[in-house]
């Protein structure tokens, strides 16, 4: 009886709320009060997939959604990725009919790292997938280890089958001799390398034993392949393998037959990652390899994150980078980089959080600033509240001092680029500050992706 009251008031509440524009939490709120059990009492979809992790799970999440609906699966998914339990809650009873069965056949979450842990503890999904585990908004998750831990308490003795990066030692060892795991990763890689290139180096030691990990490659930060000669930890093997190569540079190759076509411009590497594990995910919901491939042609993201602009005749890139990560600020400065012709770099760091009040800005010296020592990049510019922070961490770099300037106001910023500008200009900005860099210019252009 109480199952059938809280899915009941749950609807009614979720109905009024549609009705108001209202957010999702609190009817799931109010259900969980009246049966605290309750989604351990729903009949589930015979598959559930969460992904997790710290960078691309949006991305990631989305297109296992499109792929999907291509293939006209009845599936349902928390869009805008209302990740706490009482937003779960909602989108669980609100699926359900009610005597508590789902009416989708696929449940897809995305669920931010912080709070899986709590997610798990309410139920259990049949896959769990996990793109990365950085460091991420240390004020509010602590170290990656600490994330990994509270993960690994909410799946341990489970029947989960994890879906895992294999060149991210620590998402490694989630599944380290484990059965019902299911790893993808890549062989080859454009830009892999012998040594590691990051600032900062967190696959120095094994997250087993804490001997030192041994690399045959890196293909960014500390992602590659590794070996622990002491405890047998490594690579696993994987069931999905990318390659990427020069030959194969507009798109990249999974186990050597299904070809990902890329015809996005100025993307990182961790979005072929996130196209890697989508094809994982997908296809371990019974979507056939060849009908992914084909999906994705058509894919086009919702969560923009490469913004063109034009400023007055010069052309711009706005490169969405999440701040707080360094991985992410490392990933869009080697597209900067990599575009190999001249141009002008623009940071603008006004905001470190939209969640919460912080001024920590320790992740700034995590970040590789040393690339934009390439003489390709022939400004650098810094903008924002944190503006004179980013130019101490730039004085110890090797970076010439006459190529960097710092503006605090963005629109003194954008004055001094339209005198200024050598080639195209590249913005690296968070998802919050773009707004206000992006109405002093004129957009011309809102496609695609993550970083
Ligand atoms: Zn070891």
């Amino acid at each position: 009886m109480k199952k059938f009251t809280a899915i009941l008031v749950c609807k009614v509440l979720r109905f009024i709320g549609k009705a108001l524009k209202r957010g999702t939490s609190l009817p799931g709120k109010i259900a969980l009060k009246i049966d605290p059990n309750i989604l351990k009492k729903i009949e589930m979809p015979r598959r559930i997939l969460i992904v997790t992790g710290s960078n691309g799970k949006t991305s990631t999440v989305e297109m296992i959604a499109h792929i999907l609906e291509k293939n006209s699966k009845k599936f349902a998914f928390n869009k805008g990725g209302s990740n706490q339990i009482q937003g779960v809650t909602t989108f669980i009873l609100d699926d359900c009919n009610l005597f508590g069965r789902a009416k989708s056949d696929i449940f897809l979450f995305e669920a931010d790292e912080h709070f899986a842990k709590r997610m798990l503890n309410f139920f259990k999904p049949t896959h769990l997938l996990i793109t990365n585990l950085y460091r991420d908004q240390q004020v509010r998750n602590g170290n990656p280890e600490w994330v990994y831990k509270g993960i690994e308490q909410s799946v341990n003795n489970t029947d989960i089958t994890m879906v895992l990066n294999a060149n991210d030692p620590l998402v490694s060892c989630f599944g380290f001799n484990k059965e019902n795991t299911v790893w993808f990763g890549f062989d080859n890689m454009i830009g892999t390398t012998r040594e590691i290139t990051s600032v900062y180096n967190d696959g120095k030691f094994c997250p087993k034993c804490k001997n030192f990990l041994e690399y045959e490659y890196y293909h960014y930060n500390h992602i590659g392949k590794f070996c622990c000669e002491n405890c047998g930890f490594k690579t696993a093997k994987t069931q999905y393998t990318g390659n990427y190569t020069e030959e194969e540079k507009e798109g990249f190759l999974i186990n050597n037959e299904y070809k990902i076509k890329i015809s996005f411009e100025n993307i990182s590497i961790g979005f072929y990652y996130n196209l890697l594990a989508a094809f994982a995910g997908s296809n371990l919901l019974g979507i056939k390899a060849e009908d992914i491939c084909k999906s994705l042609e058509s894919f086009v993201s919702k969560i923009f994150r490469v913004v063109k602009f034009d400023l007055d005749k010069y052309n711009g890139v706005l490169l969405i980078s999440k701040h707080e990560n360094s991985v992410s600020y490392d990933q869009s400065i080697r597209v900067i980089v990599e575009y190999n012709e001249p141009c002008t770099a623009v940071i603008i760091v006004d905001n470190i959080s939209r969640k919460y009040s912080t001024n920590n800005i320790s992740w700034f010296y995590d970040i590789d600033f040393e690339m934009f020592k390439s003489e390709k990049v022939k400004k650098i510019i810094l903008s924002g509240f944190y503006c004179n922070d980013l130019a101490v961490c730039l004085s110890l770099t090797e970076i010439p001092i006459e190529k960097i300037s710092v503006f605090e106001k963005i629109p003194d910023c954008i004055k001094y680029l339209r005198d200024n500008t050598e080639g195209k200009i590249f913005v690296i900005t968070c998802f919050s500050d773009k707004d206000k860099f992006l109405e002093e210019v004129a957009v011309c252009d809102v496609n695609e992706i993550d970083s």
